[in-house]
């Protein structure tokens, strides 16, 4: 984890990307202290605030929740008596959603070998003693701040990697946190939504013209990472509607799916939960339709590789 100045006032916390929830977080220290996202576990989530207390003030005044998954908000009770800014659909999401003692289950020993892989990118995290805490200052569509001169836009770009997406963008500096909406060098996977959301928020974005953007999961970057990505989704889908409209099933249209450069991006195998969201499209499911078993979506995954690593 490595804490880096983007701008006068402004930082971002980054973990190396090599597997599941490895995300990135920023603070804005102006107008009491900005922080968008929690990490995983409470342990990690600690050494983050750690880190944001060498530079501003803590407890922050606020933090914002870019969507529900576990890896942005399972810390939230770190930052107890903060704002905590998020969309409505992420508040409902994590109320009903699954427990971190629950997650840790499938995991736990003994675990098939399908899953693994999964058992081995989340051992170093420590899920005890997380208590879900919900946003408290919920939005639709936009709010904006002002952290003492620094303007702050935090708007809704779902339902495109999840239900909840929100952004946060300081227009005069230049520098946009975009949640999951981008992944740096590593593969995408999204569960609620449409491709196209995921394409509009990607080109809105984009239009933007961000200088930085710190992306959901892997290293800073900018307008051009964001279109490889826009790329790889674009490319999936449209693989996918072939091989949906010949009838195989997400697995084999996975195997036959040519992904080209993007081959080299970390877990390449969660190819299959794009393929399956993609079926649950083609089939005209609703956005928040399930689109497959969690677990066995996790034993696909593994399938996969093995297919891969037998060419
Ligand atoms: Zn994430």
């Amino acid at each position: 984890m490595k804490l880096e100045k983007i701008a006068p006032h402004v930082y971002a916390c980054l973990q190396k990307d090599t597997g599941f929830g490895w995300n990135n977080s920023g603070f804005v220290t102006t107008g009491g202290g900005l922080v968008i996202d929690t990490f995983w576990d409470l342990p990690h989530t600690q050494q983050m605030i750690d880190l944001y207390r060498q530079v501003g003030p803590q407890p922050p005044r606020y933090l914002v929740n870019t969507h529900h998954n576990g890896d942005h908000v399972w810390g939230n009770q770190l930052f107890a008596g903060a704002d905590i800014i998020a969309h409505r659909l992420c508040r409902e999401a994590m109320a009903t959603g699954i427990r971190p003692a629950d997650f840790q289950k499938i995991f736990a020993d003994p675990v098939p070998p399908e899953r693994q892989w999964v058992a081995n990118d989340i051992a170093v995290y420590d899920f005890s003693g997380i208590d879900i805490t919900l946003p408290n200052h919920l939005i639709e569509e936009r709010l904006d701040l002002e952290l003492d001169g620094i303007p702050c836009h935090i708007f809704y770009v779902g339902p495109a990697h999840t239900s909840s997406d929100l952004m946060v963008h300081l227009p005069e500096q230049g520098i946009l946190f975009t949640g999951d909406i981008v992944f740096n060098q590593c593969t995408p996977l999204g569960w609620e939504g449409t491709n196209d959301k995921w394409i509009d928020a990607i080109d809105r974005l984009i239009s933007l013209e961000p200088k930085t953007i710190v992306p959901g999961h892997g290293e800073l970057c900018g307008v051009p990472e964001a279109k490889e990505l826009r790329n790889y989704l674009e490319s999936v889908y449209t693989q996918a509607r072939h091989f949906f409209d010949r009838g195989l099933p997400p697995l084999e249209a996975a195997r036959q799916i040519d992904i080209g450069p993007y081959f080299h991006w970390t877990e390449p195998e969660r190819l299959i939960w794009n393929v399956s969201r993609a079926y649950r499209e083609f089939r005209g499911d609703p956005w928040d339709a399930p689109f497959g078993d969690r677990i066995q979506l996790f034993h696909q995954a593994y399938e996969l590789r093995q297919h891969w690593d037998r060419q």
